[in-house]
């Protein structure tokens, strides 16, 4: 009772910063934020805020997931979702709740074979498949993707993510470097272009090389 009165006031929160899509606010707050974090951090789950969730990553904000499921659900119709920086899972699993199928890349194994353990076997989703890899290059095999959501920020937009963006899709991406000025920028590809749109300013992770 307390987490769902403490979720309905996070609701009211991302309305007054102006989230209006329906469906992006109930997958919010159906969303158990409490599990996807440190016992010790329980009280501060459903503050608008991140949250450290080790390795030096952090559970993204929850105005920031709902602003880029928001912007990402805007523009196309999504089949194929691929998602880049799993961490947790939580952002994953906001948008398993409105997309046929996710696509989820982690460069940190610990974090994804928790966030794979959480999703699937405690959460029971069963459209969302993980990879253990450098998000850098996308996953090539089930490409193109309708929508491209990626929750770390690298300096330029990966030439391997733009490839794999479908004809009409939409690509959410933080670019900028570390510390330094970020803008979230959202990409949709026409059959001859990338036009690109800025949301608002922004402070993510870095997008890392390799694995670790
Ligand atoms: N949406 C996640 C955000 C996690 S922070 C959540 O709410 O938990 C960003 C994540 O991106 C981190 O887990 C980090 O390890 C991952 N990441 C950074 N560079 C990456 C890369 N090249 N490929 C895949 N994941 C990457």
């Amino acid at each position: 009772m307390i987490q769902k009165n403490a979720r309905q006031r996070l609701i009211e929160r991302l309305k007054a910063r102006g989230i209006r899509n329906p469906n992006v606010l109930e997958a919010i707050y159906q969303t158990p934020r409490h599990q996807f974090i440190d016992d010790a951090l329980y009280t501060h789950a459903y503050a608008d805020h991140a949250l450290p969730i080790g390795y030096g990553q952090t559970i993204s904000q929850p105005y920031i997931v709902a602003l880029m499921t928001e912007s990402l659900l805007a523009s196309a119709t999504l089949h194929s979702v691929l998602e880049i920086g799993t961490g947790c899972g939580y952002q994953t699993s906001v948008l398993a709740q409105l997309v046929d199928h996710v696509y989820s890349v982690e460069r940190i194994q610990p974090l994804l074979d928790r966030a794979t353990d959480r999703l699937t076997n405690i959460m029971h989703f069963n459209n969302i498949q993980f990879k253990y890899s450098d998000g850098t290059w996308g996953w090539p095999e089930n490409a193109p993707y309708d929508g491209i959501l990626v929750t770390a920020a690298p300096e330029q937009i990966p030439d391997a993510l733009l490839d794999q963006l479908a004809i009409g899709g939409c690509m959410i991406i933080p670019v900028g470097p570390q510390r330094g000025h970020q803008e979230l920028l959202k990409i949709i590809r026409t059959r001859t272009r990338f036009e690109q749109h800025t949301i608002e300013n922004v402070n993510f992770v870095p997008l890392r090389d390799g694995i670790s």
